[in-house]
């Protein structure tokens, strides 16, 4: 009888989770002790890497490690280092930003939003003049890829409008972290998210906070949660090196793993790299298929690309996922503003020859549903 688990696993072109190498699995398969003194130090590592990838020193900086999935972490920074009568501005161009507000209105905390058009960066002009006009806000929040539809905004443009107000600066850099260049030092970033599994290529199951610690300090008592106070758990894990709950310990030798194999292929710069041509095969190949981007590509990333569904009347999302996925590439849908469209993302362990598997898969997808483009 055939099993229905396959030992090959689909190619996920997705915004996550993400494929991850085998070593990266392999390194998960042991049993480690929250208080081992192997795991204390295996986390000292993670927490050391993570400044540095961020380009700025312990001294100023300390990452946190947080249970969850990347929102989680999210909310963590939300919850914790907002004071009761601070008030949100954050930049809205797709569902993450959105995501952003939801979490601060859940938690009683005062926003504003800056709305743009979904296909176009945030304008720091605006976010400038929005202080301005208010000077009650006391942070500013903002995507840095917006993974909604792929458009990168300007964090570094954007934090010197924020510094000359001197506001907090929290970015949400959850796709982009480890793989498109970034000094937090110089962006003017008091708080910065990703995820394990994003750009490190870690296996899902937490996130990370780098905070800046003078602005992490002046935040006693202002959590809004037990598990997610952000202050409580980098006191716990800098008094004894432990977390306050169960820890992800797999996860996070998975984690080591990946940045090892980061390294190896030149940090984040290589990374960044392999995504760019990932990105550029792909785009190239659509283009020729006939396909449309929805970004313009000056304000496209490398990260995730979105494309308009095609014109053809035959064009069906559901049975054009499905074709590919029984090709064994997975894909993401993906409505943005008003246009249909969909999303392939390019990070993860993929390859320029996996994208162009992929290119042929859609070749063959397109001919199986008899779907034509009129270019
Ligand atoms: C993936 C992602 C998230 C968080 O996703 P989770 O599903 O909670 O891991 C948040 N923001 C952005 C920009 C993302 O790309």
């Amino acid at each position: 009888m055939m099993s229905t688990e396959s030992t090959f696993d689909k190619l996920l072109f997705t915004p996550g989770p993400l494929t991850t190498s085998k070593t990266v699995k392999q390194a998960m398969l042991r049993d480690l002790g929250s208080r081992d003194e192997v795991f204390i130090e295996l986390l000292r590592e993670v927490r050391n890497e993570l400044v540095a990838l961020g380009g700025v020193s312990g001294e100023n900086f300390t990452a946190v490690l947080m249970q969850g999935s990347g929102t989680f972490s999210l909310e963590a920074v939300l919850s914790s280092t907002v004071p009761p009568d601070g008030k949100v501005l954050i930049a809205v161009n797709g569902a993450y930003g959105r995501r952003l507000v939801l979490l601060a209105e859940t938690l009683g905390i005062e926003t504003a939003t800056l709305e743009f058009p979904e296909n176009m960066p945030v304008d720091p002009a605006a976010v400038a003049q929005a202080l301005a006009d208010d000077p009650t806000i006391t942070h500013v929040s903002i995507c840095h890829c917006e993974t909604t539809s792929g458009v990168m905004n300007p964090i570094e443009m954007v934090g010197e409008v924020v510094q000359d107000a001197g506001k907090r600066y929290f970015v949400d850099a959850m796709s982009s972290f480890g793989a498109v260049p970034l000094n937090l030092e110089e962006a003017k970033i008091d708080y910065l998210v990703s995820s394990a599994n994003k750009c490190i290529e870690g296996v899902p199951g937490f996130a990370f906070v780098l905070a800046r610690r003078e602005a992490l300090e002046e935040t006693a008592g202002w959590a809004r949660s037990v598990s997610l106070d952000l202050l409580s758990q980098v006191r716990g894990l800098e008094k004894n090196g432990q977390f306050r709950f169960t820890p992800p310990t797999h996860a996070i030798l998975a984690f080591r793993q990946a940045i090892r194999e980061l390294h190896e292929e030149g940090g984040v710069e290589g990374r960044g790299r392999r995504y760019a041509e990932n990105h550029c095969v792909l785009t190239e190949g659509m283009a020729k298929l006939g396909f449309r981007p929805y970004v313009a590509p000056n304000d496209q990333g490398y990260i995730i690309t979105s494309f308009h569904y095609p014109d053809d009347p035959n064009f069906d999302f559901e049975a054009f996922y499905g074709q590919l996925s029984d090709r064994g590439f997975v894909i993401y849908p993906g409505k943005v503003g008003d246009a249909d469209c969909f999303r392939i993302g390019t990070i993860g362990r993929l390859f320029p020859n996996d994208v162009r598997n992929l290119l042929i898969a859609v070749t063959e997808t397109l001919e199986a549903l008899d779907i034509n483009i009129s270019a």
